[in-house]
């Protein structure tokens, strides 16, 4: 019975936003049970990230700059949003959080300093602020709502920037703090994007890790459906702003979904699917700026599917080559130490591939990542660099990662040759191409140049703009 529904930044973007927001989730409310969860208003997590480097620099001005926008914008929304009856309260609460991010981020200021516990500390303060102004408009509107911490709720690793997850212990919070609002028929409105450690450390689940809020809250409470509302009507065929007759998928795969949130299609982060994978818990994306549309269905399984579903792209990738220099080494044992290096340093592999144990294997990795992925690889192989076994490590950032992707790719012929064709009469040059067993995914990196127009080329010759 139970409904987990989450707000997006553009979701929660203005006043005018949350009222909808707040109508779509009373709406619900008035049939069963419901969650909200709700990320900070748009560029607002952006604007905390900027203050805390611009803190760490000793950039007092553009702080205090930072922070006069950070209240304007909450104050102006407060006062637009709620009945003068209810602005004293609120208004006291808006400024006490951002008073408490401005406390961290003058101890940055101080220390010159950034550390990663407090950034998430501070940049939580985002989605506190729209739950607290959402479960108050709610309030005023006479639907009994209470504000909710996420950090309360979500207990997750000590990986400040990147948690995840206990779920265990996250059931027990969830049985504790959030089902007893439900059983008075109270709505919780929870951030989304934050948690903590057991011992109670404030953490982060990633950039746009408000989805993956809303889906740990769904599996820690038998949710019966999690619908997450965003502003385009669902998941589509391709990215919107580089495919303008990207079209909406009626239903994908929790697969899918999630190899599309991997491979850079932001409506999703990453990680929502896997929660709800064991509970097959169904999800639905949709546009809260047309409500009324049906949006697309994510879900375990979809019989009869054809062809691939849909391509995205990445563009801040590198590519890491390691080249043995003779054939003295084990390329096996080279791979080996290589990986484990990687997985030391808790680096992604977006995508590898290899022509044969002897010869060049390469991987693509975040750029953002990059800097770690040298240093942890010069490490562990320094011996064989030393001895000149190795060539020294090559990394190419002029590149971009394209993914298509459909579980209807499996065994059809000629597909793979189709979209390779496609690129090459863009005379784009494809530099590494890897395709799993399950056949879920072909990745495919070329130059950076070429990545839009090898996007739009594939889009086009799979026929993805054309409803089969
Ligand atoms: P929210 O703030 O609601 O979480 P995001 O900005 O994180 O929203 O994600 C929604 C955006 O994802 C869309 O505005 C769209 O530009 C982008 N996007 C990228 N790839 C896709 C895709 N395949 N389908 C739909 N949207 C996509
Ligand atoms: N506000 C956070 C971000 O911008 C989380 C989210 O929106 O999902 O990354
Ligand atoms: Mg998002």
């Amino acid at each position: 019975m139970l409904l987990v529904m989450k707000f997006g930044g553009t979701s929660m973007g203005s006043a005018e936003r949350i009222r909808v927001a707040a109508r779509i989730s009373r709406e619900q409310h008035q049939r069963r049970p419901v969650v909200v969860v709700v990320s900070a208003m748009s560029k607002i997590t952006d604007l905390l990230l900027d203050s805390l480097r611009k803190a760490e620099a000793g950039d007092q001005s553009d702080l205090d700059q930072n922070l006069k926008t950070l209240y304007a914008r909450h104050f102006e929304c407060c006062r637009e949003l709620l009945p003068p009856a209810r602005q004293e309260a609120a208004l006291a609460g808006i400024h006490g959080l951002i008073g408490e991010f401005s406390r961290i981020a003058k101890g940055c200021l101080m220390l010159n300093d950034r550390p990663p516990r407090s950034i998430d500390e501070a940049v939580a303060i985002g989605e506190r602020l729209s739950a607290l102004m959402m479960a108050e408009y709610l309030e005023s509107e006479g639907v009994p709502a209470a504000a909710v911490n996420g950090a309360d709720v979500i207990a997750t690793d000590a990986v400040f920037g990147n948690a995840t997850p206990l779920m265990d212990a996250t059931r027990e919070r969830a049985a504790k703090i959030l089902r007893p609002l439900l059983d008075q028929n109270i709505l919780p409105v929870m951030t989304g994007f934050n948690g903590s450690t057991l011992d109670g450390r404030p953490t982060t689940l990633g950039r746009g890790g408000s989805d993956f809020s809303a889906s740990i809250a769904a599996a820690a409470l038998d949710a019966s459906e999690l619908w997450i509302w965003t502003d385009v009507d669902g998941i589509m065929t391709g990215d919107p702003r580089l495919v303008p007759d990207a079209r909406v998928l009626d239903a994908v795969t929790y697969n899918e979904a999630a190899e599309l949130a991997y491979n850079g299609a932001k409506v999703l982060h990453p990680r929502t699917l896997a929660p709800l994978v064991e509970r097959h818990i169904p999800v639905w994306s949709k546009n809260s700026f047309a409500p009324e549309k049906p949006g697309t269905r994510i879900v375990p399984k979809i019989e009869s599917t054809r062809g691939p579903h849909a391509v995205t792209s990445m563009a801040d990738v590198a590519l890491v080559s390691i080249e043995p220099a003779n054939s003295v080494l084990s390329g096996t044992k080279v791979m080996a130490r290589a990986l484990g290096a990687l997985a030391r340093a808790n680096v992604e592999v977006l995508a590898i591939t290899s022509s044969s144990y002897r010869q060049n294997f390469c991987f693509l990795v975040r750029q953002s990542e990059l800097e770690r992925v040298t240093e942890y690889l010069e490490e562990s192989l320094s011996l064989e660099f030393a001895h000149g076994y190795l060539k020294p490590v090559s990394v190419d950032c002029h590149v971009g990662l394209i993914a298509v992707v459909g579980e209807g790719m499996r065994g059809t012929p000629g597909l793979a040759g189709r979209i390779f064709t496609a690129i090459s009469r863009e005379k784009i040059n494809i530099i590494a191409i890897a395709q799993g067993s399950s056949e879920l995914t072909i990745a495919i990196v070329v130059h950076r140049d070429g990545l839009n127009r090898a996007v739009q080329a594939i889009h086009r010759e799979c026929g993805l703009g054309v409803a089969n």
